[in-house]
């Protein structure tokens, strides 16, 4: 089986040691400019369309995260560059569930402890006890509760403060009151004092994070934005900071990334930013997972995974 590899943010060399020692019988190549050889399987992270030109043989193609947002754009504007029988397939947890609960727990209970009011007092040498908000009313809605969505409601629900999730299609999960398509999705917001968006991008979700939404949350309702930097009209969050209906926001995805240095975010009183980390892919476990379902393949066996280009995730 012969496998192409391309990513332009990591080290080519360590995945094609790992995949080899993974999959011995394989023989995989880094993709250059040219290469226009067989292959039967892609394995990539935001390629280029020459990647995948005349590559009609390709079975499937390997994400390296658990967003296909780039790739299915690139699909939009260059219609027919994506392979027509290949099985788009995109990462599952991979270690980025533990990542994202981390990141996301931190960031509601800095909230809900008023971490970020002290922040502000330290810098003022202020000595002021700030009432915490009480946990039982404290709610978290989190928005996409997919193989992410759904671990980082399960894992808030241990704090006591109630949980809410959304979904496209109904989901039933201990602990979480779940809600799902549009008509639910007022009922969804309203009351909510922290939102975590977790939501694939799609031409549906994109500026899901506006001043409508916004609006229906509890007043002073917090942000937190770690699924993709174009769920979120960024001039409507600075309106609503500046309003007092959002109190704060936690972002670690931009419309452009890096954030340019000139950008209102980095200055702003009330938002926490962070480079595009709440959770990476991790080489050896994604590695791990794409080679189990390689084996699957060549075995002929259904995959987990795969995308739905219609659907857009
Ligand atoms: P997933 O398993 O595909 O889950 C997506 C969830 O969103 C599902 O619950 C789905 O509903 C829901 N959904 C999709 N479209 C919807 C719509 N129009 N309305 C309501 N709900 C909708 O995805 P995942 O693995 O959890 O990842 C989610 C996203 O996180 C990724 O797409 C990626 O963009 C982002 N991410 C960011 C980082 C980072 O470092 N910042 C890292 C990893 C992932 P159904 O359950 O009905 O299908």
């Amino acid at each position: 089986m012969k496998i192409l590899f391309y990513s332009p943010q990591d080290d080519a060399a360590d995945y094609l040691r790992d995949l080899s020692n993974a999959l011995p019988d394989a023989q995989f190549r880094e993709w250059h400019p040219g290469d226009t050889a067989h292959a039967d399987i892609a394995i990539v992270w935001q390629p280029v369309p020459d990647v995948f030109a005349g590559r009609d043989d390709l079975r499937a193609v390997f994400n390296l995260g658990a967003g296909v947002d780039a790739i299915l754009a690139l699909e939009r504007a260059h219609p027919g560059t994506l392979p027509r029988h290949a099985q788009l397939v995109r990462l599952e947890d991979s270690g980025m569930g533990a990542q994202m609960i981390e990141y996301v727990t931190y960031a509601v209970l800095r909230y809900m402890r008023r971490f970020d009011r002290y922040d502000a007092q330290q810098t003022e040498s202020r000595w002021q006890v700030v009432d915490a908000w009480p946990s039982a009313t404290f709610t978290v809605g989190v928005l996409g509760m997919g193989v992410l969505g759904a671990q980082v409601a399960k894992a808030l629900a241990q704090f006591g403060m109630p949980v809410r999730g959304f979904s496209r299609s109904a989901r039933e999960i201990e602990g979480i009151e779940t809600f799902h398509g549009e008509a639910q999705f007022n009922a969804f917001l309203d009351g909510v004092k922290v939102l975590v968006n977790l939501l694939p991008h799609t031409p549906d979700t994109r500026g899901v994070l506006n001043a409508q939404t916004f609006s229906a949350l509890a007043n002073g309702a917090y942000l937190i934005n770690v699924a993709r930097g174009a769920h979120l009209v960024e001039q409507d969050l600075l309106d609503a900071l500046a309003s007092g209906q959002l109190a704060a926001a936690t972002l670690d995805v931009f419309h452009q990334e890096p954030l340019p240095a000139t950008h209102p975010f980095w200055q702003h009183p009330h938002i926490t930013v962070t480079p595009h980390s709440s959770a990476r892919t991790l080489r050896a476990q994604a590695v791990q997972q794409i080679a189990r379902k390689i084996d699957a393949l060549s075995r002929g066996e259904p995959l987990s995974g795969v995308v739905d280009p219609t659907r857009g995730y």
